[in-house]
């Protein structure tokens, strides 16, 4: 756990770490790209600017990079301003250098869930895994949309969000009613399959799921805690969301 003031700090610490990761990466022909696990949410917004800024500034070149973005609901288009991949560009894509076709996104308005599930596992796979997986994590322990109670095991699926993670998520929309209730996402699998694994959680809100995600048992009641078993998982936390691991529950 790395735990810094206050998350501008830790997200120039992230930002600077993933930046410094880019411009290390030597391509080859067994491997021509640098592999980034994306999420979207609050969380990582000042990162995305620091990126932004750093490939603005000509210090990072995201032409060898590819993404796959972690999760996307079910039923919005993706000029929606409230789909996953409205998010994306508007915070990160449409200002960095990345070709549009090393952007990868689940489709949530596809006929058929399964299939796109499947296809972007073995996506991922073809790129020979994900090198860094940044992602955030819900007040009640969830990655990407594994919600508590999904088994380890899962690859990218279709998920029902829970009743908590449609409350939290309302703010973003005008009423309740109109938070997606279905989603596609990477599975915790997916995740755990990730050479290195780098979870964002700040302010006070996350302080229970980053006591249970780090000193709980591991346990599919929260799915984080499954990071407790990866060779290469950090929580880098705000000292808010880091709190009750300091300080005890
Ligand atoms: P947040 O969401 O960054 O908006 O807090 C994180 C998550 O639910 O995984």
């Amino acid at each position: 756990m790395k735990i810094f003031e206050t998350p501008d700090t830790a997200s120039d610490y992230i930002a600077n770490y993933i930046i410094d990761k880019i411009n290390a990466f030597v391509p080859t022909t067994d491997k021509p790209f640098f592999v980034l696990g994306l999420p979207t949410g609050s969380t990582p917004i000042p990162v995305y600017e620091r990126l932004v800024d750093a490939c603005q500034k000509g210090r990072v070149s995201f032409k060898n990079v590819v993404t796959f973005n972690m999760d996307e609901y079910v039923g919005l288009d993706k000029n929606h301003e409230q789909s996953y991949h409205f998010f994306m560009f508007e915070h990160l894509f449409n200002h960095i250098d990345i070709p549009k076709n090393h952007i990868h996104i689940l489709n949530g308005m596809v006929q058929n869930p399964e299939a796109e599930c499947q296809s972007y596992e073995e996506k991922i796979k073809s790129f020979g895994g994900i090198d860094i997986q940044l992602g955030g994590i819900g007040e009640n322990g969830h990655l990407a949309f594994n919600e508590p109670g999904t088994s380890f095991d899962t690859p990218t699926h279709f998920q029902r969000l829970t009743d908590d993670t449609i409350a939290v998520n309302a703010r973003f929309f005008d009423k309740i009613s109109d938070v997606p209730t279905h989603a596609l996402t990477i599975g915790l699998k997916t995740i755990f399959s990730a050479k290195q694994v780098i979870i964002l959680a700040f302010g006070s809100k996350k302080a229970d799921a980053v006591y249970n995600s780090i000193k709980g048992n591991i346990s599919p009641s929260c799915p984080a805690s499954m990071l407790q078993n990866h060779s290469n998982a950090v929580f880098v936390c705000d000292e808010a969301a880091a709190a009750k691991v300091l300080n005890g529950a």
